[in-house]
């Protein structure tokens, strides 16, 4: 993970949606003369951002959880008080896709002009049939008229609703409504690539969610699982076990779980936006992690209870400040290690011939400054598939 090469005075040759060359500029100028040239003039060019863990379909916001968590109330508190995720599954199942779509589609183009040229998407608080079919269908929708890269991924595993638990043999019923009635409908509509599990106790156990992710495998689906965000309770083994692409949070993951990971190259996606926003000490061992050969990624979480960040370049200074990654470490973690977190490390995530044509332009003279000023906005453009994703400098040339 420190394997990140800075070069100046380099130009990135681009055909179609590739990269074909990066090379020196001078050079690539003479061998593809007549080819369109950006001239970035000065600044720094990057493999454009993975953000490869967000929630970013659901309807209002919660704001007013902040201040009560701040004044020292209890989640289940909040939830009595109509807040929690619970309050995301009621609000989202009385919208419309439509107005699904428009209120996701802003946040989306938020995450684009941080620097975010390739982004996951969850399903997770519809938690019925209809409304994770529902949320995916948005997800697909943004797929297709948004000029960044959008993955989706099938969270009906992402709580028990409320209707479920309320009855005796609730719990078995909605995970026998997971496997045998949500997961065919998703897998044979195409509409998503990967499933994800909530694992933590008093949500789903590792053994529903072994499962429910073994059902979705067989089905196609690439595994991925929120794991040991709260307690180690074997989520981060179950990953490596099933072969997972990533485990998510680890905040409290075990020797045993770093272990598994590290066996099985399954990546540890970690989300410090989340532990700061909840103002929780305890952040994720990246260290641990990276010195035992787990490939770390950093990503937004962007969600309306526990991250409503788009800024993605703030996840790099958690990275470095809170985490203790290198800058070279929390670049890689948010590029090639999160395109590996969705299964796209041979060909997103890097400024090589061969990659797909992603990149972000910074206003800054130093790779440096991107973890350093944080919150601040400082892409000037990107481009995902060698087309306009993200434009703000309004001096390069690029359709308004
Ligand atoms: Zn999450």
């Amino acid at each position: 993970m420190a394997d990140a090469v800075v070069r100046t005075d380099v130009g990135v040759l681009v055909d179609g949606d590739r990269i074909t060359a990066v090379d020196d500029e001078k050079r690539l100028r003479s061998e593809a003369a007549g080819a369109e040239v950006v001239d970035c003039a000065r600044g720094v060019l990057t493999p454009g951002f993975v953000d490869s863990h967000t929630h970013a379909i659901f309807g209002r916001a919660r704001y007013e959880e902040q201040e009560l968590r701040a004044a020292g109330v209890p989640y289940m508190e909040i939830a009595r008080r109509g807040g929690g995720i619970h309050a995301s599954v009621r609000d989202l199942r009385e919208r419309s896709e439509d107005e699904l779509f428009a209120l996701a589609e802003p946040r989306l183009r938020a995450l684009a002009a941080s620097g975010v040229t390739t982004v996951e998407v969850k399903s997770g608080y519809g938690l019925s049939l209809a409304d994770e079919l529902k949320s995916l269908r948005v997800v697909r929708r943004l797929a297709e008229s948004l000029p960044m890269r959008v993955r989706a991924t099938w969270l009906g595993a992402h709580e028990i609703p409320l209707e479920f638990r309320a009855r005796a043999n609730g719990r078995r019923e909605y995970v026998e409504l997971l496997v045998h009635e949500m997961l065919p409908a998703v897998a044979q509509e195409r509409l998503a690539s990967y499933a994800d599990v909530f694992c933590e106790p008093g949500v789903f156990t590792v053994e529903e969610s072994r499962e429910i992710l073994s059902a979705a495998r067989a089905a196609g689906l690439a595994i991925k699982l929120h794991a040991d965000e709260l307690v180690a309770g074997g989520g981060a083994e179950l990953a490596g076990e099933l072969g997972a692409v990533s485990a998510d949070h680890l905040a409290a993951i075990s020797d045993a779980g770093i272990a598994a990971l590290a066996a099985h190259g399954t990546v540890a996606t970690l989300l410090p936006g989340t532990m700061l926003f909840l103002g929780k000490r305890d952040q994720a061992p990246a260290r641990r992690l990276v010195e035992a050969g787990v490939p770390v990624a950093l990503a937004t979480d962007f969600n309306p209870g526990t991250s409503p960040t788009p800024t993605f370049p703030l996840v790099l200074t958690l990275g470095v400040s809170q985490l203790r990654l290198s800058v070279a470490e929390a670049m890689l973690a948010g590029t090639v290690n999160g395109a590996a977190a969705l299964g796209l490390a041979d060909r997103v995530g890097q400024l090589s011939a061969g990659f797909s044509a992603d990149l972000a332009l910074w206003d800054v003279d130093d790779v440096r400054e991107l973890p350093y000023w944080y919150g601040a906005g400082r892409c000037r453009a990107s481009w995902t598939r060698g087309k306009p994703c993200h434009a703000h400098d309004l001096a390069l040339p690029f359709p308004r």
